[in-house]
């Protein structure tokens, strides 16, 4: 079953363009959290949409003769000889007055290749992706908004907090490793897996299952692991009886495979 709405309300579709353009710094946000910023003045072009907006990141081998210059279409022309490995990632802030954008990346270990480079990623170093997707655009109508997801979900979910129409009520799960992992987002009810691996933990929908939501028009926008997400909309559809059109579920990873 694919955890993918049938109609989603977004921003309209971008130029879709590559980018290839220089980290000017690496934070540590948490002890798993690493946000990179990217700057360059090609990013002027990158029209913000905000909420979760994202792009797709290339990873070359290491030594690859790129072309110049690197474009949609002459990265497509080296297919024949190499892909990129790609990898899907939120544009967690885009200021068009610096032209500086940031992702924040889970660091969940070595063997992922995006998680591998953000531990490792250093100023100077180049970042090359495609996009960006359209926006989700929450529905003015809902009359609360339900917010779920996993770490990899903060930065849209960061995002689409404070893109909620003004006046109305909105809950934010967010499932992370533990206390040290929290951020300061108001209006987020932090859960911890406390020991437990990502994926491998219930706290989200448990939590959700658990909490005393509001009547009227939900609109519910939830990503993370495939697993969560079904347990999540199962409970929300059989035993809530939300119609289905207000339930939107993102699959961003899946435990046991790569890429997405
Ligand atoms: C639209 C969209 C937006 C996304 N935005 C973000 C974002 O802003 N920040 C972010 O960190 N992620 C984000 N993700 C999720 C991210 O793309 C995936 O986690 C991706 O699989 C990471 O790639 P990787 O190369 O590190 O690992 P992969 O090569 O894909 O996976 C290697 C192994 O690691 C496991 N794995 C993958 N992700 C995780 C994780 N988070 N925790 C634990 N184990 C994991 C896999 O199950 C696999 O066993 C987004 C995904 C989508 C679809």
């Amino acid at each position: 079953m694919s955890t993918r709405p049938e109609a989603r309300r977004r921003s309209r579709r971008q130029e879709t363009r590559l980018w290839r353009v220089p980290v000017i710094r690496v934070e540590r946000v948490t002890p798993h959290f690493a946000r990179v910023t990217v700057q360059h003045d090609s990013l002027a072009d990158l029209a913000g949409a905000g909420t979760d907006q994202n792009v797709m990141l290339y990873f070359y081998p290491p030594g690859t003769d790129l072309p110049e210059p690197l474009t949609l279409e002459s990265a497509r022309a080296l297919w024949s000889q190499v892909r990129p490995l790609t990898r899907t990632y939120t544009i967690r802030r885009h200021d068009p007055a610096t032209n500086e954008v940031d992702f924040d990346f889970v660091l969940h270990g070595d063997s992922g290749p995006a998680s591998a480079w953000a531990e490792r990623v250093v100023p100077g170093d180049e970042m090359i992706f495609v996009g960006p997707s359209p926006a989700y655009q929450p529905d003015p109508a809902a009359d609360w908004y339900l917010l779920a997801g996993d770490e990899t979900a903060l930065p849209a979910i960061t995002a689409i907090l404070s893109a909620l129409p003004d006046g109305k009520r909105a809950l934010a799960f967010v499932e992370v490793a533990d206390s040290a992992e929290e951020q300061s987002i108001a209006g987020v009810t932090w859960l911890h897996r406390d020991g437990a691996a990502a994926g491998e933990s219930t706290v989200l929908v448990d939590a959700i299952r658990a909490a005393l939501l509001p009547d009227g028009l939900p609109e519910v926008w939830m990503a993370g692991e495939r697993t969560a997400m079904l347990a999540i909309r199962a409970h929300l559809l059989d035993e809530r009886g939300y119609p289905r059109q207000r339930v939107r579920p993102t699959t961003y990873w899946r435990l046991g495979e790569s890429g997405n």
